[in-house]
């Protein structure tokens, strides 16, 4: 019917006009925009708070509602600010920082670091290709790997790098970290400069104060992660829900940090949405879980449609101080593979740590083994925003038609999409706009519906594509005699007559969340 046209211009333009299209179609604007935006901080306009509220019911019946031994909680933003002393958070949550003197741009070491070892991990997979269209059906990727000597000089430099960052974060040896940019010759992304400062050290988190005098102030932080409520709160729930280990306590809600570097648009935000949960497991077990966890994410993610090669595993080399296994799940953002999501086998580290500073016991009792113990934890943790975004680049398509125009649609999955169906009546008059009123009545308690009727029919299904919307729904002279009605697919574009009276049983079991979520 139609295909992709030339992908336009480079990656960064795609980008572009994602962001634009976003902005245009009521997903994202920047905040304050009157007053020239905030850095790093969005407001969700009115299509954006409705796949946002979609992703997180996606992502709440699958973790909440599918799991037996899984509940949620709300915890507040503000919280005791001994949490962050015990969570490590004062002391450790802090970005190494590197300035280049001539541009005067700021980066993370980290960052370049891992960018210049996925350059060289770029030419590896070059190298693959190009023997693979060489050796054609006869050729083995394994040994391929195994045994040739670019590709093995390559990984050797690789974990070479990764080595010697990993030892010296773990040292906070700065200095070191600064030598392997120099050494690898790293230059700035933006001007090429490698005349570079020292590394620095940033803490992450906004404080503020609660009290009303200076006196009696008392500095408290905006949390960085919505993990810590959970941990807080784990004796809370276990008794109150009786609760049996293996159980997870899930959460949706703002998380704040000071990022330095505000780029990438809703990659990378001041103020964001985490939806996290945490499994409790008994000490031992953890590794079984982490792994179950791990593909139980991936099927998530996988269950929307959206391409496998679109998604890969990242294993951290430098573990945080409370992991004793981490992994992120990326996904091939407009600026190629990011994290979009952490899985931590988190230890005993954060309970242990509120048992220290709080002086209370958090454990629990096995009837079984007539013991008490700390529970070990796997974190299964992802960006609600990243999320909104991988959905979002992934559905933007910029195509060509068979009768050759073009158009702008975003294949948002039908379930997610902020709009079900548009209801557009051909013509203003003749009582069509009433029958179409008549059926946005019947359909509009069970999917969300828009009415529209400006402009000619083939201007509101453009407007629709844009939007997202799978499914448009047009009445004409015909649907007054017959009650039937033509709906158009966005995807296929074909269009069906189809009576009124399966309308709503039709589009309810086409854009169920159920029909995906099937996980086991
Ligand atoms: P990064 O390395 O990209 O800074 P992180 O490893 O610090 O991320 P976590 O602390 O593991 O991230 O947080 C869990 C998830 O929260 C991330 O996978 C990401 O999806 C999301 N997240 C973290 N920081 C931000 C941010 N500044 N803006 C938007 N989402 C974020």
């Amino acid at each position: 019917m139609y295909f992709i046209f030339a992908i336009m211009a480079n990656e960064n333009n795609t980008f572009k006009n994602i962001i634009a299209h976003c902005k245009e179609y009521g997903y994202i604007f920047p905040s304050s925009e009157i007053y020239d935006g905030l850095g790093a901080v969005y407001d969700y306009g009115q299509n954006g708070v409705e796949l946002k509220n979609n992703i997180k019911q996606y992502w709440w019946k699958a973790m909440v509602q599918m799991h037996e031994n899984i509940v949620g909680i709300d915890s507040a933003i503000f919280m005791h600010p001994t949490t962050w002393k015990a969570s490590g958070h004062v002391d450790a949550f802090n970005d190494p920082l590197i300035d280049n003197k001539d541009s005067k741009k700021r980066y993370r070491a980290d960052v370049l670091i891992e960018e210049y070892t996925e350059k060289i991990r770029g030419k590896i997979n070059k190298e693959v290709d190009k023997a693979a269209k060489r050796f054609g059906d006869q050729f083995d990727k394994e040994q391929f790997l195994a045994t040739n000597q670019r590709v093995l000089d390559n990984k050797k430099k690789i974990d070479a790098i990764n080595e010697r960052f990993k030892n010296a974060m773990e040292k906070n040896d700065l200095n070191e970290v600064r030598q392997i940019i120099i050494d690898c010759d790293i230059a700035d992304p933006v001007s090429g400069s490698k005349n570079w400062t020292e590394v620095r050290q940033f803490n992450l988190m906004f404080s503020t104060e609660v009290g009303s005098t200076v006196d009696n102030a008392n500095t408290i932080f905006l949390r960085p992660e919505t993990a810590q409520g959970i941990f807080v709160n784990f004796l809370n729930v276990q008794k109150t829900g009786r609760m049996k280990i293996p159980f997870g306590i899930a959460q949706i809600g703002k998380a704040f940090r000071n990022e330095i570097i505000a780029r990438q648009f809703i990659f990378r935000m001041r103020e964001f949405e985490q939806m996290e949960m945490q499994f409790f497991v008994k000490p031992g077990e953890e590794l079984k879980w982490y792994e179950y966890w791990k593909e139980h994410r991936i099927k998530w993610h996988k269950s929307l449609g959206i391409a496998d090669n679109k998604y890969r595993f990242h294993d951290h080399i430098k573990l945080a101080h409370y992991a004793n296994a981490a992994c992120d799940i990326e996904f091939n953002f407009p600026m190629g593979f990011k994290e979009l999501e952490g899985i931590h086998s988190r230890t005993d580290f954060d309970l242990k740590s509120h048992e220290e500073h709080s002086g209370k016991k958090l454990q629990y009792f096995d009837n079984e083994t007539n013991s008490s113990y700390v529970p070990y934890v796997i974190e299964t943790s992802i960006g609600l925003d990243r999320m909104f975004l991988a959905i979002v680049s992934n559905a933007y398509q910029e195509e060509k038609l068979d009768d050759g125009s073009e158009r702008v649609v975003m294949k948002i999955p039908a379930p997610l999409a902020p709009t079900k169906a548009a209801i557009l009546p051909l013509t203003k008059k003749d009582g069509l706009p009433e029958k179409a009123r008549e059926i946005i009545n019947q359909l509009k308690l069970d999917i969300t519906v828009q009415y529209d009727e400006k402009d000619s029919i083939g201007k509101r299904y453009r407007r629709q594509d844009a939007i997202g919307t799978p499914y448009c729904i047009t009445i004409d002279h015909q649907s007054l005699e017959d009650n039937t009605v033509t709906i158009r697919d966005r995807d296929t574009l074909e269009q069906k007559r189809v009576a009124i009276n399966v309308l709503l049983e039709m589009l309810t079991s086409r854009v169920s969340m159920t029909r995906l979520l099937n996980l086991n």
